[in-house]
């Protein structure tokens, strides 16, 4: 349909791309999805779910593939998904890169662009530890940082080579950010 909106951001954590998501997602209309608000409120609920990804998250680890396909799958097939999103913290890995590939062909639909929101190392580290949240001890944050490198940075290749990728440099303001992410998908 036309004037649908898909996009994913991508970037290390504390990189804010979640703030962005919000952002855009009001702009343009669309749920903003974030995986990690959704692992966080499974666990606060106590579900099966939330159990079980509890430990993988404090410890700075990825949730496994195969669970967060289940979990991306059932949250894009709800109503307020069918006309578009805003991706935040999936893909992170190129197996889910290929899940979201195929729960969207299933519907038709195809992604408009994968924003970078680019920001240099010691800038998150400053960031996370200002932000204090329980994930975010000093060796988790390098351990996030070092999973960041090491499995979802593999993702920018993919998606420049799939012509899909726009880089945003995201060390400067929240506004400047969000023009700057407009300028890139417009
Ligand atoms: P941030 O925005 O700070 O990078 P998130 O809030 O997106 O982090 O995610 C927090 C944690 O939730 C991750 O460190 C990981 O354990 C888990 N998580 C979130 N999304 C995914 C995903 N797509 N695949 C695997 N694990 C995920």
């Amino acid at each position: 349909m036309a004037g649908d909106t898909r996009l994913v951001l991508l970037g290390p954590p504390g990189s804010g791309k979640g703030t962005q998501a919000e952002i855009l997602a009001q702009r343009m209309g669309v749920p903003a999805i974030s995986t990690g608000d959704m692992l966080r409120e499974a666990v606060a609920e106590g579900s099966d779910l939330g159990r079980q990804v509890e430990s993988i998250m404090s410890s700075g680890a990825l949730v496994d593939d195969d669970t967060m396909a289940e979990v991306v799958r059932e949250r894009l097939g709800r109503q307020d998904a069918a006309k578009g999103f805003i991706l935040d913290g999936y893909p992170r890995t190129l197996p889910q890169a290929e899940t979201l590939e195929s729960i969207l062909q299933r519907s038709g639909a195809e992604l408009d662009a994968v924003v970078l929101v680019d920001v240099p190392e010691e800038e998150l580290i400053s960031r996370a530890v200002a932000r204090g949240r329980s994930d975010d001890s000093a060796d988790v944050i390098r351990e996030r940082l070092r999973v960041y490198r090491e499995k979802t940075r593999p993702l920018v290749e993919h998606y420049q080579e799939r012509r899909l990728l726009r880089e945003v440099d995201g060390y400067a303001s929240i506004e400047e950010v969000n023009r700057r992410i407009l300028d890139a998908v417009a």
